[in-house]
């Protein structure tokens, strides 16, 4: 007699889209095939009892620098996806840039996915970019099922990957509404930014000014108006730009925005001196009024993901001061961790934070009818988290390629114990798969 189900895990905690019950998840052939009250008899191969341990969808993470092929020194596939699953993280979307070459054409993205295959423990697809004189790539790698195309308003750091003018904006994003697609903007604009007058924190933030993000967002409405175009405003800092945001979204246009983990959990003031360039990142980590503002904008829905911006460097290019290091914080492993600690102390659930990681990010990629959510039919991507377990962030425990962090060292609440991809338990075996659009 065969059994129903492959596995079946039960938790006192299961995070259902509709909120927090005990319950007992039947899995078959890798999808969640059951729902059930918690002591449900459900006949399976293999049975895990959490007990109080919460279970949790896999997150969706859809802003992840993976600089392989080309920069593999800075971060991997291997690694990454390793420090993906020890944060549960099931899925992620890698950007188009900061690997070689730049994820800007078919053959670019060939490139990439066979960097990628066989190499994954999760789920991994793959975002487009739009820079100047591509635009005869997108309808192209659109059909090569990238997700959507970033661009940068402002230099993206790196010269392959140049920013698009106001212009050019314009005439990619009326490519991109043509094949109803999604273009995702990393929003400074370049005129109200300056170079650093010193090596300071101080220097730096008052170099990128809250104006800067403010100005850009309001010139992407204005084309997302003009266009027609679906556009996410990526890593979101200013609090500024949440009341021209929330205006856009009640009018009905159709822009959604994210922001990250260390927006909402760092703050300027923690920032210890001049060689703390783990904080590095653009745009920067703003004041604590800041960030309870966008606290505020999590809670309003007018920002709706929070997602890491894992963008790492070897640790030599974050030596030197705030003008000179490379700007990139690198959170896969913590994000879930991060948020929950300071998310739990203003008082939201759990709940809310998986809508934010998982459901909201899947929403995002188009990836809702399978991930981010423990609803029948989805993928199995699953997390056992000890919401209540307080640990020390320990860089040596991170499994990312170069774990500088500004975490290190950190008190938080919430571990990850087991991750499982599509029911299996992730380990070192890459069963990961490549997601297409
Ligand atoms: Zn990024």
């Amino acid at each position: 007699m065969s059994d129903d189900y492959d596995l079946v895990i039960r938790s006192r905690r299961a995070v259902l889209p509709y909120g927090e019950r005990p319950a007992a998840i039947g899995v078959r052939d890798g999808r969640i095939a059951a729902i059930e009250d918690v002591d449900a008899a459900l006949p399976a191969a293999a049975e895990v009892d959490l007990g109080d341990i919460a279970l949790l969808p896999g997150l969706v993470d859809t802003h992840v620098h993976i600089n392989e092929p080309g920069r593999t020194e800075w971060e991997g596939f291997a690694t990454a996806t390793r420090a993906a699953a020890a944060g549960g993280v099931t899925t992620l979307v890698d950007m188009p840039l900061n690997s070689l070459p730049p994820t800007t054409t078919v053959d670019a993205l060939r490139v990439k996915q066979e960097a990628a295959r066989g190499n994954v423990l999760v789920d991994v697809g793959f975002w487009g970019g739009a820079i100047p004189g591509n635009v005869p790539d997108l309808a192209p790698l659109h059909e090569a099922g990238v997700f959507g195309f970033k661009c940068f308003t402002s230099d993206s750091g790196v010269p392959e990957f140049p920013p698009l003018s106001p212009a050019e904006q314009h005439e990619a994003f009326s490519a991109i509404a043509a094949l109803d697609g999604l273009v995702i903007v990393h929003a400074e604009d370049p005129q109200a930014l300056t170079e650093p007058a010193a090596g300071d924190y101080g220097s730096f933030l008052a170099s990128r000014p809250p104006s800067a993000e403010r100005s850009a967002i309001e010139q992407v409405i204005r084309l997302v108006e003009q266009t027609g175009v679906r556009a996410h405003i990526l890593h979101l800092s200013a609090a500024d730009a949440l009341e021209p945001l929330a205006k856009a979204q009640t009018r009905g246009l159709r822009i959604s925005a994210e922001t990250c983990p260390h927006y909402l959990t760092l703050a300027a003031e923690d920032v210890p001196d001049s060689t703390s360039t783990a904080y590095k990142c653009c745009p920067p980590i703003r004041d604590t009024g800041n960030r309870e503002e966008l606290w505020r904008g999590l809670a309003d829905g007018v920002i709706s993901c929070v997602v890491t911006d894992h963008s790492p460097c070897t640790p030599d290019l974050k030596e030197g001061d705030f003008a000179t290091a490379w700007g990139g914080v690198s959170s896969l492993q913590l994000g879930l961790s991060a948020v929950w600690t300071a998310a739990r102390a203003r008082g939201h659930s759990l709940s809310s934070v998986i809508g934010w990681m998982a459901e909201a990010p899947a929403a995002l990629a188009g990836l809702n009818h399978r991930k981010g959510r423990i609803a029948l039919g989805h993928d199995a991507d699953l997390v056992a988290f000890a919401a209540d377990e307080p640990h020390v962030v320990d860089p040596a425990a991170l499994h990312h390629r170069n774990p500088v962090t500004p975490y290190a060292g950190r008190a938080l609440v919430g571990l990850v114990q087991a991750t499982w991809l599509r029911g299996e338990v992730i380990d070192d075996t890459p069963r990961g798969t490549l997601l297409h659009r």
